[in-house]
């Protein structure tokens, strides 16, 4: 093994940069040449590249976004898409691969293995929607980034007597609005994981709330309920007419895959990269880095990627009779 690359694909997260710069550095310390292949898989089909240095990584671990960019590759969904990028890979001469990004990454990342590219995953997202993973890169500084942003809209709900609905992202996993449900008070969390019953659960509980006495109302819900069900909007709509509770929609978007990643998404990036560079300097490859507790530790993709985890119960029990 002599010249790896190092790819980050998919949704940004913050940390991804944290784990580029500990990829590059563990590399160069193993004797490795580093090539940062820009725009995911776009880069490996195009043979956009840099070579890195200790120096190329100077100044980011720090920083949100990733400064390699990401992007979707559709091309590379097919097999010729997957071959032409393992034929790039051996004329800029890689070995192996390193790619950070989500589940639909180590799709490709399998692939390119099985093509001839030994290819490691690390898990990049702030869903923290990897069932292999108990931890993703970038899921604390989007927490910290939300309950930030709920903490303010309390502020202003509070001054006015209002409800607010707020929608937070997650694709189709509820762990974001599970943690911060818990960590801002909310009085109801709707996830995807759980049936929710719009009267009882976010109807009478707001009204039951009024007659209790309390004068501003959260409801948390995530984004992989609305699109298939009501929306933000139409659900702070309902809540006004049916309890004449003022009531305001925010649907916080793309502020939560941004900002200065936290010192766990940092810590955890570190590792993830290193790790990944002592799996891929022997030329292994086919796996998924992941955490099991405070560990780091590594599956097979296919074997990571049909395991799956459960969103803790206890967080929206807990969050529902604290909210009283
Ligand atoms: P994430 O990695 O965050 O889940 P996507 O699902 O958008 O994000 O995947 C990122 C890229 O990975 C896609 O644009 C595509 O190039 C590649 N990819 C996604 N799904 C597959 C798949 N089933 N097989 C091979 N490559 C895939």
């Amino acid at each position: 093994m002599k010249k790896i690359g190092v790819l980050t694909s998919g949704g940004d997260a913050p940390g991804m940069n944290a784990a580029i710069r500990a990829v590059v550095r563990a590399g160069i310390n193993q004797g490795l040449e580093v090539l940062g292949i820009k725009k995911g898989y776009v880069g490996l089909l195009e043979g956009l590249y840099d070579e890195m240095t200790a120096r190329s990584v100077s100044d980011i671990l720090h920083r949100g976004g990733t400064i390699l960019q990401s992007a979707r590759c559709k091309e590379f969904k097919t097999q010729e898409g997957v071959q032409k990028a393992v034929e790039t890979a051996k004329e800029i001469g890689l070995d192996g691969l390193v790619v950070i990004g989500g589940d639909g990454s180590f799709r490709g990342a399998r692939d390119l293995s099985l093509a001839g590219l030994p290819t490691v995953g690390i898990p990049g997202t702030i869903d923290n929607d990897i069932g292999c993973s108990d931890y993703t890169i970038g899921f604390d500084t989007a927490l910290n980034t939300v309950q930030e942003a709920i903490d303010k809209i309390r502020d202003t709900c509070r001054s006015h007597d209002r409800c607010s609905v707020v929608e937070v992202m997650g694709r189709d996993a509820g762990y974001i609005a599970a943690y911060v449900g818990l960590s801002c008070g909310a009085e109801a969390v709707i996830v995807p994981e759980k049936h929710f019953d719009f009267k009882k659960d976010v109807l009478q509980s707001i009204a039951e709330g009024v007659k209790r006495g309390k004068e501003q109302h959260l409801i948390i819900v995530a984004e992989g309920v609305t699109k298939d069900n009501i929306s933000a909007i139409d659900m702070a709509k309902r809540i006004e007419e049916e309890t004449g509770v003022e009531t305001r929609a925010t649907i916080l978007g793309h502020i939560q895959r941004g900002g200065n990643p936290s010192v766990k998404d940092r810590v955890v990036a570190s590792k993830m990269g290193y790790f990944a560079v002592e799996l891929i300097k022997e030329g292994i490859g086919n796996r998924i880095v992941a955490t099991k507790g405070d560990d780091i530790v590594d599956y097979d993709i296919l074997e990571g990627l049909n395991m799956s985890k459960k969103l803790d119960a206890e967080l929206l029990k807990i969050s529902e009779i604290l909210s009283m």
